[in-house]
């Protein structure tokens, strides 16, 4: 195929480019990446990003589309949405957004005017910026009231949400989270949405692909629209976002993504997805997510162990989110030290954060990238303890060396995408 060899000649053409292409898989391999939004994408679809559908605009929809020679096109498509349908059992799919947070913007679109009224997830406490921070289009589109954690449990109070349904009478209800480490009770919110008369939209990019894999349950029988990315615990290659909606809402939301918000689709990157819809009905597939939870437990658990506090005490999910104030005074330092020894993180606000958000009380972590390369429980609870002694004697030169080195030997071990994963004989 025309793409094959085009590392090597970009080598010759680009070195620049090429070199840091290098590095930058150099830096991957040797460093663990507990970044809970991020992970290896799988070989068979990442590697169908660039192939010869990178060259067709198929600008439109199947069947109905502003540039010829689509039938083949319209075909993958197709195929895509026939895959997503039975993987999610939703009944219409758009699979054309470049991006999750403009799916969200898509649907807002769609199914509201603005100044109508979203209830959704605050920000600090777990949302994601597309369900109506005021510095979002979402935000400043839409009158937005929020909830947020009980402080006591540390997970979403459903009593505040019912409250604030009735009280106000929003056209929307947004759950779905971005650092919340708990199942969310979607059936709770489809019931409350249907007794104020909203709809009821859940944003599934984070635990994606332990809900495709049925490993944790689905909002799909309880929402009107689920919106996703596809590059978190999912394991596709980074942009698109995926909306999934009833029948009714389909036409509108399509109509808001082509010819609403963008143009032509990214032929490759649907033909990849297709691949992708796929790859999560193997039995590699569940078992990979099996794995991711049974990691998380064991990061949280050995975390624990170690003198840390977990918000909520503990996950049932990928992500765990760590209140580090124990052993180092910010999350800003607690992500700078780890950096420093190749523990890579992200701070992240803690339920009530007494930090600005620049400065941050906790770090948020998850299981999908280390579970990509073949970390099983007990390689697990070793990163976790190399984590905590990090930060525990974040100011000893010494220490911190002992810890980078050891980082650093395990990480080589192992490869970027573990053979048990693949779905290909
Ligand atoms: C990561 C995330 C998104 C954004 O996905 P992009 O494809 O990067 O735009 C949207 N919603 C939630 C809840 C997320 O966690």
């Amino acid at each position: 195929m025309y793409m094959d060899n085009s590392f090597e000649q970009i080598r010759k053409f680009d070195p620049e480019i090429a070199g840091y292409t290098e590095q930058e898989e150099k830096r991957q391999l040797e460093t663990l990446c507990l970044i809970a939004s991020e992970n290896y994408a799988s070989p068979v679809t990442v590697g169908m990003e660039g192939t010869v559908w990178a060259n067709k605009n198929a600008e439109g929809y199947p069947g109905r589309r502003f540039a010829g020679g689509c039938e083949i096109a319209d075909q993958v498509e197709l195929l895509a949405i026939k895959r997503c349908k039975e993987l999610f059992g939703c009944e219409y799919v758009n699979i054309q957004s470049m991006s999750s947070t403009l799916s969200n913007v898509a649907v807002l679109r769609a199914i509201l005017k603005p100044g109508d009224t979203i209830l959704s997830m605050e920000l600090n406490q777990g949302g994601h910026l597309s369900h109506g921070a005021r510095f979002h289009y979402s935000g400043k589109t839409y009158n937005v009231i929020q909830y947020g954690l009980n402080r006591e449990t540390e997970t979403i109070d459903m009593e505040q949400v019912e409250r604030l349904a009735k009280e106000h009478k929003p056209q929307l209800i947004i759950c779905g989270t971005s650092s919340y480490p708990r199942k969310v009770d979607y059936e709770r919110f489809g019931e409350i949405a249907k007794e104020v008369g909203a709809y009821m939209m859940a944003d599934i990019a984070h635990p994606v692909g332990l809900i495709a894999a049925g490993v944790i349950p689905s909002p799909v029988p309880y929402a009107d629209v689920v919106t996703t990315s596809t590059h978190k615990t999912f394991r596709g290659p980074r942009g698109c976002g995926v909306i999934m909606c009833k029948e009714v809402l389909g036409k509108k939301i399509d109509q808001q993504i082509f010819p609403g918000l963008q143009g032509a689709p990214k032929m490759d990157m649907i033909a990849s997805r297709a691949v992708l819809f796929k790859e999560c009905m193997t039995e590699e597939y569940r078992n990979y997510q099996n794995q991711v939870l049974k990691n998380a437990e064991a990061l949280a658990d050995e975390l624990k162990k170690c003198g840390l506090r977990l918000v909520s005490g503990g996950t049932e999910t990928h992500l765990v989110l760590v209140d580090i104030r124990e052993l180092i005074p910010t999350g800003r330092e607690a992500e700078d030290v780890l950096g420093s020894v190749g523990i890579v993180v992200n701070k992240n606000m803690i339920p009530y954060d007494p930090q600005s958000a620049n400065l941050a009380s906790g770090i948020r972590i998850g299981s999908p990238a280390l579970t990509t390369r073949g970390f099983k429980e007990e390689d697990m609870r070793e990163t976790a303890r190399l984590l905590a002694k990090a930060l525990k004697h974040y100011e000893n030169k010494e220490i911190l060396e002992e810890v980078r080195k050891a980082v650093k030997e395990k990480a080589v071990k192992y490869p970027m995408f573990a053979e048990e994963w693949n779905p290909c004989d």
